[in-house]
């Protein structure tokens, strides 16, 4: 393929690190699951076994490693949830939950900023979810740890801010697994290399303020921190 010459600059490709690794993951799309495991659920006002599994996106470029994240703007209402990360290094459409797995090129720690009030416009009007989901720096994410050097999937996940623990939650609590979600979100659209899938968060999702200091860690997987400025 021939270089292709833009009209402006063409913009970069967002990337995260990866643990011992001298390389960089690409990042192409963020699929998230909201409603997945069920204390969660019942805390937003849901029925675990009633409600089908919703997905939404962020922009690839608000998957970030900074350590530091800056107060959203239009918002009185910034919460945190603590997700495990799949990264994909491979894709497909209509992918089985027994194929699922084998996509992913490792784990990591993330988490899904909201703007909680304006989600909740956006719910209580029908409207859609981008603005109190998708805006600029919504997914910070600590370092990929490559699959084959993860340990089980069914340990802890919690977030601490200024060290009190605020999430505590396993991830053997989730309604759909990685695999199930990954295969349902492959009915939908099809994955790509490069694709960050959000698996949901545990009950405990609460707003941070200017200076918080943010940890997530998650058993077998890795950690996250950031200062919000
Ligand atoms: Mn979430």
């Amino acid at each position: 393929m021939p270089d292709q010459t833009f009209v402006i600059p063409a913009p970069p490709v967002p990337s995260l690190p990866i643990e011992g690794v001298d390389a960089r993951f690409p990042v192409r799309r963020i699929y998230c699951i909201g409603r997945n495991y069920g204390k969660h659920v019942r805390e937003m006002g849901g029925d675990p076994k009633e409600q089908p599994p919703v997905f939404f996106m962020k922009p690839g470029d608000a998957a970030v490693a900074d350590a530091t994240i800056p107060y959203p703007p239009g918002t009185a209402n910034f919460h945190h949830e603590i997700e495990l990360v799949a990264a994909l290094k491979g894709g497909g459409s209509n992918v089985s939950p027994e194929e699922a797995l084998g996509l992913v090129y490792g784990y990591a720690a993330g988490v899904d900023l909201t703007r909680r009030d304006l989600q909740t416009v956006a719910k209580d009007k029908g409207q859609p979810w981008d603005s109190g989901k998708g805006f600029d720096a919504s997914a910070p994410i600590g370092p990929i740890r490559p699959a084959d050097r993860c340990g089980p999937l069914d340990g802890r996940i919690a977030l601490s801010v200024n060290g009190v623990v605020k999430q505590d939650g396993l991830l053997s609590d989730m309604i759909w697994s990685v695999a199930e979600t990954i295969s349902q979100i492959s009915k939908l659209w099809t994955l790509q290399p490069g694709d960050l899938i959000f698996t949901g968060t545990p009950d405990g999702v609460g707003p941070l303020v200017r200076g918080d200091r943010v940890s997530g860690e998650i058993a077998g997987v890795g950690t996250v921190a950031f200062t919000v400025a």
